[in-house]
């Protein structure tokens, strides 16, 4: 065995491996194997952003890990990769980025621009994870946003509205003015605002004064369709069922009662607007009250608002606040804080409207999917709460339409003279309705030959709420169900409420079956300061910058050992450097090893003796094995890189290595089979320690592998190795337990020496031990060589007796101690 060169670039290291796993093909799935069972990983297409960032880190060494592990394990992984391109943030870019809105361009041509940037983006993310190591089969890349993609997408809008989820109705939706476009609950934010509160004078119809009124929202004064009072409040229920005249506006409504009008808020009479909240929604609805619309598509006042029409809703606010003030029916306005939606693509504060809109219907889900969360693993286990609690504060159905280009094209016509809905048949798929006809000669009710094509277009989640049985080779291949339900759905605790849940109630609605057996969710990463990584913070790190400096595997150690799976997870450097000063101590005794096994050949020829500290670390090896294989199991990636990273620290450097230097060094005093035995031992514990950390640490495991072991084991790869066993018959607690004093033993002299400043290789004059217990005295005794070899002691003599004075002792050993004479 030649030994590990001396320099070592881990940075060059990763790329070459990185390039060398691609070339060999090791992450493919086999399609034809059918002997090992499988293990599918609905990995997430990211949305292109241009950026993979330290969340992204976090989330795919999570699934990485796992995908490597049950590699090893003998599973036949799949682990795809794509891109969910979709969507209104892509063209919000591409609108600001050339200072144009959507309709400033023929669809096709703001299409291309979106396609092109997205292309961009997806370099620039596909370059981060191929950086990171990850064990991607990237002959599955797709991308949303080709016609092969839509043509599912398609395909599965057109299975639901013939199995009745899908509807078209005129419901109240989340309005983003700006974007101008429907969005789901998942995409609004919410956040606090300083707001004003007006108190407002509506007079009674009548005569008899007026009754005040505290309002954030008076622009929506014209759209005013009723007033409620609590009916518990006695000190108006007296004017329920009786009119009120709306300020400004030339009619009256009625003075209604209902119990969710909060007496303590405002002045406990409220307006009802159609439709200035959410609540108001739902006042509506209960009271069967009339809808006054006054928003257009792009957030201005429309006819309804009287003079106030072609106002922006701010500009209308002050009109309208001025025009109270002119008749002196605005008493006060108050500052407070309220909490107000915004769209989470452009922060624009959202509206609701009402328009025609395509529908799933997920409400009559929810009892499923609470009663699916509790059937699958959540790695960490209370996170399926997060599923449940949100399926269950849904009020409206999935709007799924979007007035939106960038998107996949709903397949639905119009007939022109009866309205007729025409939806492609399955075969017709992909099919954009604006550019091609429904392929039917007549309309079947009314045989009009002319269609109006459907403009909207689909919600990104439509494409990317599918996964699961796309990756699995939905519908093309007849075994697509050997790999559905996916073995792991990976996600970020942020994206639970639309990832997670789409994904389920998309599949359970198509297949009536869950989409996913497990579910692994990384918490959010935060900046050094303990506050969410942003850039406007300056707490930010970009990806680039730590991988460029310290390299993947100790980007990825980081990640694994940052927090318990699910927590939030602070990025320090030192945590960072950290990770590579580990490699560096790993790389260093692996090349000590090297250089100790010139003559040693794994094929077990040699005879050996194996010693009290062989055995003790090969035991040790074992139970190490068992532990960091359990944490792997239960997706504990923080338990198994500290396991391995004491022992192959703390265990493997410090104690052992340390102490059979000498026994490798002076064969003629110790004898050929002690030193065999030592070298056997290096041999096994560093494959050990190296096939341990594979998961975590794919590149310098690999390199190691490939310079040491690679010839012996057969394996073209570590990462193909199969995962070790603990073996319990190669447990040894006595050896454990002699070992672990000799080892104290060891340690306390050698700080003995420290303290003294000495250096480490300074001999001993005399050291006297002195054992109490007499079983300790005897271990010490007949392990007497590798003690004083190894801190180079002249002369040692073991006393079973207490030590007379003086005497240093051993931590954890009170019975244990010694004198030190040094020249
Ligand atoms: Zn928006
Ligand atoms: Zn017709």
């Amino acid at each position: 065995m030649k030994p590990l060169p001396k320099e070592f670039d881990i940075l060059a290291i990763e790329r070459r491996w990185q390039k060398l796993w691609e070339d060999w093909g090791i992450y493919r799935f086999d399609w034809n194997d059918y002997s090992r069972p499988t293990f599918s990983i609905d990995t997430p297409p990211p949305y292109p952003s241009g950026e993979f960032h330290m969340g992204n880190v976090l989330n795919w060494t999570y699934f990485d890990i796992v995908a490597r592990y049950k590699r090893m394990r003998g599973y036949n992984v799949f682990f795809p990769q794509g891109w969910d391109c979709h969507g209104l943030g892509i063209e919000v870019q591409v609108e600001r980025e050339h200072n144009i809105r959507k309709r400033d361009l023929p669809p096709d041509k703001f299409r291309s621009l979106c396609m092109q940037l997205v292309e961009k983006y997806i370099a620039m993310m596909k370059e981060g994870i191929i950086r990171l190591g990850c064990s991607v089969d990237w002959t599955t890349e797709y991308r949303t946003m080709n016609p092969d993609y839509w043509r599912r997408t398609q395909l599965s809008f057109i299975i639901l509205y013939k199995k009745g989820y899908i509807y078209q109705g005129t419901h109240p939706v989340n309005w983003c003015p700006r974007c101008e476009t429907a969005i789901a609950d998942a995409e609004v934010d919410y956040g606090e605002r300083e707001g004003k509160l007006h108190y407002i004078r509506f007079p009674l119809e009548g005569g008899g004064g007026h009754l005040l009124i505290a309002t954030t929202r008076p622009e929506f004064i014209p759209a005013c369709v009723a007033v409620a009072v609590n009916p518990v409040d006695t000190r108006y229920n007296q004017y329920i069922g009786k009119r009120i005249k709306v300020p400004l506006v030339n009619r009256s409504v009625e003075i209604i009662q209902d119990d969710a009008v909060d007496p303590s808020f405002g002045t406990g009479v409220v307006m009802i607007c159609t439709y200035g909240d959410k609540e108001d929604v739902r006042t509506v609805k209960r009271h069967n009250l009339p809808v006054i619309t006054i928003l257009t598509e792009n957030g201005l006042i429309n006819e309804n608002g009287g003079k106030y029409e072609g106002l922006t809703v701010e500009e209308a606010k002050k009109a309208i606040v001025e025009d109270l003030k002119a008749a002196g029916l605005l008493e006060k306005i108050e500052t407070i804080r309220q909490e107000i939606g915004v769209c989470n693509r452009c922060e624009t504060p959202i509206e609701i409207l009402e328009r025609k809109q395509w529908f799933m219907k997920t409400r009559i889900l929810t009892d499923r999917v609470e009663k699916e969360a509790h059937e699958i693993v959540w790695y960490p286990d209370y996170m399926k709460y997060r599923l449940i609690d949100w399926a269950r504060s849904l009020d409206w159905d999935w709007v799924i339409s979007r007035q939106r280009v960038f998107a996949t094209p709903i397949p639905i016509w119009y007939c022109k003279s009866c309205g007729e809905t025409i939806v492609a048949d399955e075969s017709w798929v992909p099919i954009d309705p604006k550019l091609e006809k429904p392929r039917i000669e007549a309309c079947p009710k009314c045989r009009c030959r002319d269609f109006i094509p459907e403009t909207d277009v689909l919600d990104t989640w439509m494409d990317s709420s599918i996964t699961c049985a796309v990756h699995a080779g939905w519908p093309d291949r007849q075994d697509w169900r050997r790999l559905f339900p996916a073995d792991l759905h990976p996600s970020g605790v942020d994206i639970i409420r639309t990832w997670a849940y789409y994904l389920m109630v998309r599949h359970l609605a198509l297949f009536d079956e869950k989409p996913y057996k497990s579910c692994l969710i990384n918490g959010m990463v935060l900046g050094a300061d303990g506050r969410k990584m942003s850039k406007s913070l300056k707490n930010y790190v970009a990806t680039p910058e730590v991988l460029e400096k310290h390299g993947a595997d100790a980007a990825r150690q980081w990640a694994a050992a940052g927090g318990a799976t699910g927590s939030d997870i602070p990025f320090r450097w030192p945590d960072v450097e950290y990770g590579r000063r580990f490699l560096t101590k790993l790389w260093n005794a692996a090349r000590f090893v090297s250089t100790q096994l010139q003559d040693y050949k794994p094929s077990g020829e040699h005879k050996f003796e194996l010693q009290l500290l062989d055995r003790w670390i090969l035991s040790k090896a074992e139970k190490l094995t068992g532990r960091v294989s359990e944490a792997f199991e239960k997706c504990q990636f923080n338990i198994a890189v500290e396991e391995v990273r004491n022992f192959a620290w703390h265990v493997f450097c410090d104690q052992y290595i340390e102490a059979v230097k000498d026994r490798l060094y002076k064969p003629e005093l110790y004898g050929e089979a002690k030193r065999k035995a030592a070298q056997h031992t290096l041999y096994t514990v560093l494959y050990r320690i190296i096939q341990l950390l594979a998961p975590i640490t794919p590149h310098i495991t690999e390199e190691i592998y490939q310079h040491m072991y690679a010839e012996h084991v057969g394996k073209k790869s570590i990462h193909i190795t199969p995962w070790p066993e603990a073996d319990p018959a190669k447990i040894d607690e006595e050896a454990e337990k002699a070992g672990d004093l000799l080892a104290a033993l060891i340690a306390e002299i050698r700080r003995d020496k420290a303290e003294k400043r000495k250096p480490l290789n300074a001999s001993i004059k005399l050291v006297r031990v002195y054992a109490e217990n007499a079983e300790h005295a005897k271990i010490i005794e007949k392990n007497r060589e590798d003690v004083a070899g190894t801190c180079k002691i002249s002369k040692l003599e073991v006393l079973p007796q207490k030590s007379e004075g003086e005497g240093r002792q051993v931590p954890q050993y009170p019975e244990l101690s010694f004198t030190a004479q040094y020249d």
